[in-house]
């Protein structure tokens, strides 16, 4: 009698598929916040709006009485907030310690501090490690500003989005129903100024990324875009 057959060995599971990272940098009002979110609900990605949490910083600052121009009292409170951000692009969430802040960072107040309190080294840090810990394993669009330089360099699709100043301007305005068009450009003038020149994680083109100038494209030409990308990029994962 011949021996039984061997029970075969299971096949190996096969290596899971790396999950992708979208890496979204740019300007004030070039649109990224409206195209990453149309990008991730597309593919079934989750969304990460690092500005947000710099914005929930600086909220808790100023609700805090600290003075957002002192960089050593900001650092010496960076580490306080503590920061949840929510990852469903259908309805991102943020709080600071538990509260519901996702209003009251899209007010004047926060944005006139934002870029200050972004410049400081010991908030970047902060929020880089819970960056990076949200990101995981992938399967997210992020977007910022340091983003592909910093944060998360080797994201398989990283992205620059541009657009005019006039183009920036009157999108923000319509978003935060402001009617002083000049008064908005400036105010992305200046934060892009501050962004662009502080010393830890300034924005920059990232190497590798791709660059869309979206002053004349629909928000959905730009999500087709960076859909087509994202495609791409996983054809060759
Ligand atoms: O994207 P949003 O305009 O909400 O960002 C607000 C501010 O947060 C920016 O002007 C910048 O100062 C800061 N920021 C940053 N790094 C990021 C995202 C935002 O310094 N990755």
């Amino acid at each position: 009698m011949s021996e039984p057959d061997a029970v075969p060995e299971p096949a190996p599971a096969p290596p899971a598929a790396p999950s992708v990272v979208v890496a979204v940098d740019g300007t004030s009002g070039s649109g990224k916040s409206s195209t990453c979110r149309g990008v991730a609900q597309r593919l079934g990605l989750r969304y990460l709006d690092t500005g947000a949490q710099f914005r929930a910083v600086t909220w808790w600052m100023l609700e805090h009485g600290i003075d957002v121009h002192d960089a050593a009292a900001v650092a010496a409170h960076a580490d306080r907030p503590v920061i949840v951000s929510g990852t469903d692009p259908g309805s991102p969430t943020i709080t600071v310690d538990d509260v519901d802040v996702a209003g009251p960072i899209r007010g004047d107040a926060v944005t006139a501090a934002v870029s200050p309190v972004s410049t400081v080294p010991q908030v970047r840090a902060r929020l880089l490690e819970l960056q990076r810990a949200i990101i995981g394993t992938g399967g997210i669009v992020v977007e910022g500003r340091d983003i592909g330089s910093v944060v998360w360099p080797h994201a398989q699709v990283k992205v620059y989005l541009t657009a005019d100043p006039a183009a920036r301007a009157a999108r923000r305005a319509a978003e935060v129903g402001a009617a002083d068009l000049g008064a908005t450009e400036a105010s992305l003038r200046e934060r892009d100024r501050i962004d662009s020149g502080r010393a830890t994680a300034p924005l920059r083109r990232p190497d590798g990324a791709v660059e869309l100038d979206t002053t004349h494209l629909s928000l959905d030409q730009a999500i087709e875009q960076v859909v087509g990308w994202v495609r791409d990029a996983r054809a060759l994962m």
